[in-house]
């Protein structure tokens, strides 16, 4: 039986199918899923914000005893750029950062649970646009 897991992830539904691969690829079919404007942002915000989503996660690893936790952001956020008022050229390591932070904040409140973290990236696809590419791990 695979170990039961949680993504939390960005509501964006523009990011739907490079989750649904990143989930695929993780060989996870059942992922319990959080997903909010922003997805790992929330936790990042001190008070109500981080408590409530706290609260959501110790309810959803309590019910399906999840051992895993998967944290996804990913770059061309509407969210995180109305939050921080812009993102700026530095938003990849920004994001990772904050996916460090939160992974650690997880990790300490529930330290029997695995955290990893990825981030989707925004690229120019070589026919004049962009698109979202493959969720990449961050260390
Ligand atoms: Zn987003």
């Amino acid at each position: 039986m695979p170990m039961a897991a949680l993504i939390i992830a960005c509501a964006d539904g523009r990011i739907a199918d490079p989750v649904s691969r990143l989930l695929e690829s993780l060989e996870i079919t059942d992922a319990d899923r959080m997903f909010v404007p922003g997805g790992p942002l929330v936790l990042t915000r001190p008070g109500m914000e981080r408590r409530v989503a706290m609260h959501c996660i110790a309810d959803m690893v309590d019910v399906h005893a999840a051992r895993r936790i998967i944290l996804v952001s990913h770059q061309d956020c509407s969210f995180y750029e109305r939050a921080l008022g812009g993102l700026g050229f530095d938003q990849q390591e920004l994001l990772e950062r904050d996916l460090r932070r939160v992974k650690m904040l997880i990790e300490n409140d529930f330290p029997e649970i695995a955290v990893s973290c990825y981030v989707i990236p925004w690229r120019e696809n070589g026919a004049g646009g962009a698109a979202f590419g493959e969720a990449e791990p961050v260390d």
